[in-house]
Formats: C-alpha cells, structure tokens, sequence
C-alpha cells in the first residue's frame, strides 16, 4: 500500500440540477432515468469499494456536475460513508437546497458541505435557515458564491449573518474578461475573502508539485481515476486490484491552475496546513487564527504566485 490516506475526488455521470442559475451549463437539466439508474449504480460500487479500504483512511468529496444531495442515493451514500471508522471525511459541494432530516443518521463529525449560494434561485434567510441547521448538528461547512458584481451586495449580506468563523470564498466570475471587475468591487471581495486573488488569477503550476495522482485523486462513475478533474489523462482505475501502483508524485503538466479544488493540494501554498481537516469542503477551522494565516498567505501568494495579475 503506498499512501496510508487517499482523498477522492468523485464525480459521476449525474449532471442535473433543480436550480436555474445563468452562469451554469447544468441549470435545470434533467437526467434521463437510465443515466439516474446507471449513477446510483456507480456510486453503490464505489461506497462497497471505499468500505473496504480498511487498511487506508479515506477522504471523500462529491463534486458533481449537478446536484447530488436532492437524489436519495447520494443522502444514503453519504450517511453511510460517515459511518465508517476508516472515512476521515465525507463532503459534498451542493447548494443545500433538500431537506435537512436524513443528516440524523450521519456521524457529524465526518461529514461536511461547500456550500454554494445562488442569488435568485433561494432566498438569503431560506439558505442561512440551512446552515443554521447544519450549526445545530455541529456539522463543519464552508459557504461562498460566484463573485458576479451584481452579488456583492449578497456577499455582504452573507457575510453580516453567517456565524463570523464561517470561511466566505468567492469563486472569480471569469466569463467576461479580465477586466470585469472594477477597484473597488476587487477591494470589497478582498475584504471578504482574503484568497480571491488566488482563485481570479490562478497559480503557475506547471511543473510545480502537487499532491493529486499520488494522495488526491479525481475518479468518475466507471472507476476511472485522473489525477484532477482537469488534467484528461488517465493513470488507472480504481478497482483494479493493483491500482495503487498508479499513485506517485508528479508534477503540474499545465500552465495554470485556477480552481480551488486544484490548487488547494499544491504543497508550497500550504493549505493543507491552514485548512487543516477542512480542506475538502474548503473550511477553515474554527479560529481567528487560521483566518489571519489564509490572509497573510493571500497577500504574499498573490504577489508571488498570482500568473495573471
Ligand atoms: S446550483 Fe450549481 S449545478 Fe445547479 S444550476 Fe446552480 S451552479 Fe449549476
Ligand atoms: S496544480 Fe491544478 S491543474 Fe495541476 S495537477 Fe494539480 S490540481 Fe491539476
């Protein structure tokens, strides 16, 4: 066995969603029912694989295309992947829409959410009624949005109610250019969340280390495993019985990585240390502390790493 943990990046072929957002290609899309039977089939296979990973500590995060935790398989897979003693971490990016009841039968210690708010498509006091829900039940979650300057007023909003230690991200709205946004609309994401320079402007990776291929993986329904979910070549499949032979460092083979999701195992920027058991559903720990050190590291990185800016 090469690596005593393996965090997973899992993506199946579900890409349907009961939101409308503008700035999404999956927008009220609809699976058909074979594509919706053939994903709970995947994902039952991976859950049975993952509960057999005994001798190994697993990290898991579900990053689909959609949304996933309006489906009952995925409520299921998830309480139950929070039940295993060897799964450190089961997270989800949703936009916590459903109902909040099934998280009842999960070990809240185990399970978390990067939770995404959609301006438009809930209201501010229906989605923060769902993280107080998450509050109660001492579930750790991360809460941001599409940084689009028509919803820095939403920001701020969010900002003024969530519980201060939530760590507010704001993904960079990309799709009109580099000078979408003006001085102080940069001021005023900066001031919210002290890593937007980061996700804007991306990180010069290639050739740098990153720890996905080796202890962070990217694997779709058919077991398929890349070593990020934008890197397209293959390095093996999960249920091959010697897959962990595929597992080994390798550096960025692109110029550019621009997705926390990526970037955030790229060991020189240090956030598996400041982000410590929260690093999957991109939360900080409970403490000024750590928000001071993601400061400082989005000041210094910014000047120093930042390949745009
Ligand atoms: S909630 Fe997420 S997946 Fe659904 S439409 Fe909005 S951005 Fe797309
Ligand atoms: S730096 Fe980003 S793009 Fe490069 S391998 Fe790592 S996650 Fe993938």
């Amino acid at each position: 066995m090469r690596d005593a943990h393996l965090d997973i990046l899992y993506r199946g072929p579900l890409a349907s969603c009961n939101y409308a957002c503008p700035y999404c290609p999956f927008a009220k899309r609809r699976d058909s029912r074979e594509t919706l039977r053939r994903d709970a089939a995947q994902l039952a296979r991976f859950v049975d694989w993952a509960g057999a990973q005994t001798r190994r500590t697993l990290g898991i995060l579900f990053t689909p295309w959609g949304e996933a935790l309006i489906r009952p398989a995925y409520r299921r897979a998830t309480a139950r992947l929070s039940r295993m003693p060897h799964i450190r971490r089961v997270a989800a990016q949703t936009n916590l829409s459903w109902p909040t009841g099934w998280l009842d039968g999960c070990d809240p210690t185990r399970i978390a959410f990067w939770c995404t708010f959609h301006p438009g498509e809930t209201s501010l006091d229906r989605f923060l009624g769902r993280c107080v829900e998450l509050d109660a039940r001492g579930i750790s979650y991360s809460v941001g949005l599409v940084g689009k300057r028509e919803h820095l007023a939403a920001l701020a909003a969010l900002r003024q109610r969530l519980r201060p230690e939530i760590y507010l991200w704001v993904n960079a709205y990309r799709d009109e250019g580099q000078n979408y946004y003006r001085p102080d609309d940069l001021e005023r994401l900066r001031a919210v969340d002290p890593l937007f320079d980061l996700n804007r402007t991306g990180i010069r990776s290639r050739g740098r280390a990153c720890a996905t291929g080796e202890s962070v993986v990217s694997v779709d329904g058919d077991g398929e495993v890349r070593r990020c979910h934008v890197v397209p070549a293959r390095i093996g499949n999960l249920y091959d019985p010697d897959f962990d032979t595929a597992l080994r460092p390798r550096p960025c083979p692109l110029a550019q990585c621009r997705c926390h999701i990526g970037y955030a195992h790229m060991p020189h920027l240090g956030f598996r240390e400041i982000f410590g058991d929260g690093l999957l559903e991109r939360a900080l720990p409970d403490s000024t502390v750590a928000a001071n050190a993601v400061r400082r590291k989005g000041l210094e990185r910014g000047r120093s790493d930042a390949s745009l800016a």
